[in-house]
């Protein structure tokens, strides 16, 4: 029998594991059920991967978009995996289902809506399943940032093959949302296990915006390398682009408005430079591998911590020094309230109005920055990072009682 070493040097070509990816590697192969949570770029995607060549059978990979299918089964194919993927932009739909059906698949990505088809149910019962993945896990919690209903509905399935191991992935989620995950997958307390999240190269600086072009513009004075600019409309990517745009420094825009061609023009050129700037929307960023992005900016605060964090951590993944910065102003949180309070339904809306207060703390706080996200993950962080604004030059504190003396003697 080959070693998980073996098979991790000879197919993947990696000589060793990071962090918990052995860990949670074992569990899959001794057929525990896992949910990991990793955070990004932590090479969760490899966590089930190699089992599914290790053990015998199909791995069975749940993920929500049929974008980033594709990008995984091209980067499963790159280390000779046999993947398919399952979608409504199959070519040929039945020649995946008989290659299933014959074994001849190690990894079969599929979205949850069709995941939980009758249908598909069946064709699972003539198939031989080493592993279910149920990958981007946050969808299956409505404390999660990105609720999709039809996670939800994926145990009964699970249930129908209970010797089969599951093994949940998830780069954002904090403690409830965790538990959340565990009771809704039917997977033990004792399944999961959580990789450090600290990014200890990246330094965060928040600050008010005030003129968030001629902002970045500065920080791109001092930021030689790639960065990505985080704005909140695909007017506002193009705008930035336009203004900020210059010789030997392109800032190219990015959004989900592009003509294909254009977006995967921009998309390229960024992945190649190395002081390209892209204004993009947040829908650029998931499945780009690109380790040596200097700088991540916020021209407006994100959906939450958690997509702070994920957004963030697109910067210094090569572990050498990055910054994140963050220039926020009162109206992003009036506009996310507005959203809350009229496109959210109801029931949703004290989840979404607690996310929107825990990110209005971390970027009002005086205290260290690091510490207030590694909480939120459920880490114990020391009390002062030493690289983050607040800990490199602490906020001047008001002496509230001389304020108070000043103003009952005026
Ligand atoms: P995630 O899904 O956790 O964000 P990915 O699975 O996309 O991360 O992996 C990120 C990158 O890390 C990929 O390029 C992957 O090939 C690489 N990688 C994964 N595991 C290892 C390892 N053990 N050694 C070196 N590189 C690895
Ligand atoms: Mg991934």
């Amino acid at each position: 029998m080959t070693s998980v070493h073996q098979l991790l040097h000879d197919r993947f070509g990696f000589s060793h594991f990071r962090g918990v990816q052995e860990q949670v590697v074992a569990r899959a192969l001794e057929g525990h059920h896992t949910l990991a949570v990793m955070p990004t770029g932590a090479g969760k995607s490899l966590c089930y991967q190699l089992p599914a060549l290790a053990r015998h059978g199909t791995a069975i990979v749940i993920s929500p978009l049929i974008a980033l299918m594709q990008d995984q089964v091209r980067s499963a194919e790159s280390f000779g995996i046999n993947a398919a993927a399952l979608t409504s932009a199959s070519e040929d739909p039945r020649a995946i289902r008989d290659a299933l059906r014959d074994g001849k698949l190690d990894l079969l990505y599929v979205a949850p809506e069709r995941a939980t088809t009758e249908g598909f149910s069946r064709l699972l019962q003539e198939a031989d399943i080493a592993l279910f993945a149920i990958d981007e896990a946050h969808c299956v919690s409505e404390w999660g940032h990105d609720f999709r209903p039809d996670y939800r509905l994926l145990l009964p399935l699970l249930d129908q093959h209970r010797e089969v191991p599951r093994l949940a992935l998830t780069a954002t989620a904090d403690k409830r949302t965790r538990a959340d995950i565990l009771v809704q997958l039917g997977i033990g307390a004792d399944g999961l296990i959580v990789a450090g999240f600290d990014r200890p190269n990246i330094r965060y600086h928040v600050r008010p915006r005030d003129g968030a072009a001629r902002q970045v513009g500065a920080l791109m004075k001092d930021q030689p390398g790639p960065g990505i600019v985080y704005v909140p409309s695909r007017n506002a990517a193009e705008k930035l682009a336009e203004q900020l745009d210059a010789p030997g420094r392109r800032v190219l825009p990015y959004h989900a408005g592009l003509e294909p061609k254009v977006r995967s023009r921009n998309q390229s050129a960024f992945v190649a430079s190395e002081e390209m700037v892209m204004a993009a929307t947040i829908a650029f960023g998931m499945g780009i591998d690109k380790p040596d992005v200097r700088f991540v900016a916020h021209a407006g605060v994100s959906k939450s911590i958690e997509a702070y964090y994920q957004e963030t951590g697109r910067a210094g993944r090569d572990g050498d020094p990055a910054e994140a910065w963050l220039f926020w102003g009162a109206d992003d949180f009036a506009r996310a309230r507005r959203r809350i309070e009229t496109e959210v339904e109801p029931e949703r809306r004290p989840q979404e109005r607690e996310r929107l207060n825990m990110l209005a703390a971390f970027v009002e706080a005086a205290t260290c920055r690091r510490a207030i996200l590694l909480r939120h993950f459920g880490e114990e962080p020391p009390e002062r990072c030493g690289n983050c604004d607040n800990c490199l030059e602490p906020p001047a504190t008001i002496d509230v009682t001389t304020v108070a003396q000043k103003l009952l003697s005026a």
